[in-house]
């Protein structure tokens, strides 16, 4: 049986290799090892994924994080490339645009071992942005290059990507996946709506998280003033990544809102469902929220998911906390109809069957 090692990290990496995993155990054509870098380590940022999505236990926990990009690409690069020795996989997939999906197809590469990558092609056009280079670094070596838009596909085409021995395929985006299954369970794996009496109350979804965002006092200040005003029209409820509260902590800035800790899935889920909105620098929340026919207000300059812009269900407003009110009093007057079908069905299969034709060869 041929092996695949599935390399992740990060939140939402769990959360869309939950749906492959699965596929690859009903099929068994293959084994899967899966390898975690330890990027995200707290139990609400990691172990939950894996008990609520049922994604097979990893056998290989590297445990690299806390450290610079630099320090943690180069460990990480070092440890996987250790493990892909021993392992001898036939195909090696990462997902995204982390730390861990750059050295894991990195460390692949070295040792021959063909890469797919899942959510290949999308670009911010933000090199300041370290999911940027960890993108276009990451697109360049892999083999098979899955592609969740046109967009995408548009921009590995414009990068030269036909004159590369790649194959690069539009499938759609793998999140619709998870949220149509892991969906139909959260009502019944779910108490939050509950547990926060929001059933009879309007409330905003919220998430900060990237870095260019939380770093700077004055942007997250800007980005919190904000939410504190909305919170005052609809109560905004914001579960908290660990950075963000760390540097709210650092920068004595405070929140008017109902702060919780980061959710497992199925909480998110029906938070999604219950929200009138959603305020989000996320590039996974912002799928989410239309898949949820939610409208979104990105709090970015950019977004790699630039259809939603252009359908009218997200609009950018940066971490101006004017720009951000405006858009969200603009989405609670008028929802938009959530009557275009953007990111395909059924995507999984779609990939499975691509890295199933490339381990045929
Ligand atoms: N998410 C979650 N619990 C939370 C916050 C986010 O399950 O408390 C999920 C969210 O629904 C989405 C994913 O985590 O599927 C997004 O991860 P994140 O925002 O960390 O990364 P990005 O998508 O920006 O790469």
């Amino acid at each position: 049986m041929k092996k695949i090692v599935s390399i992740l990290g990060a939140r939402p990496q769990f959360i869309k290799a939950a749906v492959l995993s699965r596929i690859i155990q009903e099929k068994n054509e293959f084994s899967e090892i899966i390898i975690h870098t330890g990027q995200h380590f707290d139990k609400n940022m990691s172990e939950v994924f894996f008990e609520e999505m049922d994604i097979p236990k990893p056998k290989y926990n590297l445990n690299i994080n806390g450290i610079g990009h630099g320090a943690m690409t180069g460990r990480m690069l070092e440890q996987i490339e250790e493990v892909l020795m021993d392992e001898k996989p036939d195909l090696v997939v990462v997902y995204g645009d982390t730390n861990s999906t750059l050295a894991g197809a990195l460390a692949a590469k070295k040792l021959g071992v063909q890469v797919a990558h899942v959510e290949a092609g999308l670009r911010s056009f933000n090199m300041s942005m370290p999911e940027e280079l960890n993108r276009i670094l990451t697109d360049r070596i892999s083999d098979l290059l899955l592609c969740p838009t046109i967009t995408a596909l548009s921009n590995l085409k414009a990068e030269g990507f036909d004159n590369f021995d790649a194959k690069v395929v539009l499938t759609g985006d793998i999140m619709g996946d998870s949220v149509a299954y892991y969906g139909s369970l959260s009502p019944e794996r779910s108490a939050i709506i509950e547990k926060l009496s929001l059933d009879n109350r309007k409330f905003i979804l919220a998430t900060i998280h990237r870095q260019e965002n939380t770093d700077d006092p004055k942007v997250l200040g800007a980005i919190l003033q904000a939410l504190n005003d909305i919170s005052s029209e609809a109560l905004v409820v914001l579960p908290l990544h660990p950075r963000t509260r760390a540097m709210m902590e650092k920068f004595a800035l405070s929140f008017k809102g109902l702060a919780i800790d980061p959710v497992g899935y199925f909480d998110m889920l029906q938070l999604l469902k219950y929200c009138s909105l959603v305020i989000t620098d996320s590039g996974g929340l912002q799928k989410e929220a239309y898949f949820n026919q939610k409208p979104c207000v990105i709090a970015r300059e950019e977004t790699e998911w630039i259809e939603l812009v252009e359908a009218g269900f997200a609009r950018i407003a940066g971490s101006y906390t004017e720009e951000l009110k405006r858009a969200c009093a603009d989405y609670l007057d008028v929802v938009p109809d959530f009557d275009i079908e953007l990111y395909g069905r059924e995507v999984g299969t779609t990939i499975y069957d691509e890295i199933a034709s490339l381990l045929a060869r």
